[in-house]
């Protein structure tokens, strides 16, 4: 058993739970008696974790293989049911908590009530809105005259009064999360690539203000080391992806504690199946670049006692979802962590960026019971998180809500 917070495999333990907490973690030879009629979940020598929570989920991205897909594949009538088949799917493979990376139009705030009020099933869902981006940035791909705008994915803006009517707009939608795009990408080579900036500071800056004063989180798309820097001095909450980093970005972001959530595996995923895909061979150069960095950055941070959260940005074509636990994997397999760390980011670290420490993250008691079951020792082969066919129950708040003692049970 783990408990989440980094500390080495548990053998022989036991984890009670009364309606939907938690009230008994250790030893078995030491748990207190339970009644007669409890239901029993037997791990069978596999592993008691924490419920993973994803912290990069866009639960609104579906087999997204161009840019367009995004936003002008599907009306939104058809996304939103998509993204209710993607939070099911989440839970099924473990993820009892996620936090989204952007959503298109207002899907996310509707499933996240939907989800809480037991209407679909996923994880417990922290909400983000449209996304905001500079004009002429990475996510204004539209050439005007298509006449077509991007209002069901981004809130394009100029200069810091627009930044913060974009930010007044999510507010009045009911997120809790901004998402920006401080920095290009590799998939946009020619004008906003991963060492492009697609935000200057005054703008960051007027979106963290008008945002902390609602009560709201910022984060953003950050490669260039300069969109880092911008973002660790504006106030942002989180960093996805933090690619490039310097000792001064280092130490930026040691001093603020902000978490990171590299979203690694799509890299690697995109080198591997992009030649399949089509994917221009600059593109495919990008992100090699971008996954040497981004993993030398993430092995350094965590080295430096920095915070990473697990999440991955599935849902592309070549990055489907129901890959999430890829990304535990590819952080022991590539980058280098150990199982207990890998677990701890994808756990404590993600109730973390979450604000839900104090609920989830972690087995302690009095903590909610959201619990992952696995009928195989992960310290012997993480990648056994991967395969659903290993979990034997998916517990959330105390509920068994998937796992294979379901299914077969039916
Ligand atoms: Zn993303």
């Amino acid at each position: 058993m783990f408990i989440g917070d980094g500390g080495d495999g548990i053998a022989g333990a036991d984890v009670h739970v009364v309606k939907d907490r938690i009230t008994y973690v250790g030893p078995t030879e030491a748990a207190p008696p339970v009644p007669e009629s409890t239901v029993t979940i037997d791990a069978n020598n596999g592993t008691i974790l924490p419920g993973l929570v994803e912290a990069h989920f866009h639960p609104t991205y579906f087999n997204v293989a161009a840019l367009e897909d995004l936003d002008i594949k599907y009306p939104v009538e058809y996304v939103t049911l998509l993204a209710a088949a993607n939070c099911k799917l989440a839970l099924e493979c473990g993820y009892t908590a996620a936090r989204s990376g952007g959503s298109l139009f207002n899907i996310d705030v509707w499933l996240k009530k939907a989800i809480n009020e037991d209407v679909v099933m996923g994880p417990r869902l922290a909400a983000n809105g449209r996304e905001i981006c500079g004009v002429g940035g990475l996510m204004d791909w539209n050439p005007d005259f298509r006449k077509i705008g991007m209002e069901g994915l981004v809130l394009l803006i100029n200069g810091p009064e627009e930044a913060r009517a974009a930010v007044r707009k999510l507010v009045k939608d009911g997120v809790e999360w901004v998402k920006t795009y401080p920095t290009g990408d590799a998939a946009a080579p020619d004008a906003n690539d991963h060492h492009t900036l697609c935000m200057t500071f005054e703008e960051m800056h007027a979106v963290v203000e008008t945002a902390h004063n609602h009560n709201l989180k910022v984060t953003g798309h950050c490669r260039a080391t300069e969109g880092i820097k911008n973002a660790l001095l504006a106030g942002y909450d989180s960093l996805e992806h933090g690619t490039f980093m310097d000792r001064e970005t280092m130490d930026l972001l040691l001093e603020r504690d902000v978490p990171v959530v590299p979203a690694l595996y799509f890299e690697k995923a995109s080198i591997d199946n992009g030649p399949a895909f089509n994917m221009p061979q600059a593109v495919i150069d990008g992100h090699q670049e971008t996954l040497d960095g981004g993993a030398e950055s993430a092995r350094w941070i965590l080295r430096e006692g920095g915070r990473i959260g697990l999440g991955g940005d599935y849902g592309f074509a070549w990055n489907p979802h129901g890959d999430y636990a890829k990304e535990l994997s590819f952080f022991v397999d590539f980058v280098g962590f150990s199982v207990p760390e890998v677990i701890k980011c994808a756990t404590q670290t993600g109730a973390e960026i979450m604000g839900l420490a104090d609920e989830i993250g972690t087995l302690e008691v009095g903590k909610l019971a959201d619990i992952l079951v696995l009928n195989a020792d992960v310290t012997q082969d993480i990648s056994a998180i991967e395969d659903r066919a290993n979990i034997t129950a998916v517990m959330q708040g105390g509920i068994i809500k998937a796992g294979t003692m379901l299914t077969t049970a039916s």
